[in-house]
């Protein structure tokens, strides 16, 4: 069962601004993206503002598969900063679950 973690979009917002609740879960950054990385970001960016922490961690490998090569941003009508959004979760990742 998932259970919200209301302090885990705070955690990821202290190291850097987390942006997405401008998304409008309208696709086009899955459908262009290189990577056919379909949980990117529409899925795990809300997992993170519904502070489900559990599935985030569950998705670790996508987060680490994106190339951060912003063709999804470069075409979200919604402005989403999607690279910087993914980055922060790695750093939120790297520092909290892999303690490097
Ligand atoms: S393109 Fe932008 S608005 Fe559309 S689902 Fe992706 S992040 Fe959300
Ligand atoms: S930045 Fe990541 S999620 Fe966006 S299009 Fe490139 S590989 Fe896909």
């Amino acid at each position: 069962m998932t259970v919200a973690n209301p302090n885990f979009v705070e955690e990821v917002k202290k190291s850097n601004e987390f942006n997405a609740s401008a998304c409008m879960n309208c696709g086009v950054c899955s459908a262009v993206c290189p990577m056919g990385i379909e949980l990117l970001p529409r899925k795990l960016f809300r997992y993170v503002l519904l502070g489900f922490k559990d599935k985030v961690l569950e998705n670790k490998e996508t987060i680490y598969s994106c190339l951060l090569c912003r063709m999804c941003e470069a075409n979200c009508p919604a402005k989403v900063h999607i690279a910087e959004n993914v980055r922060l979760l790695r750093y939120y990742l790297n520092k909290n679950v892999f303690r490097v």
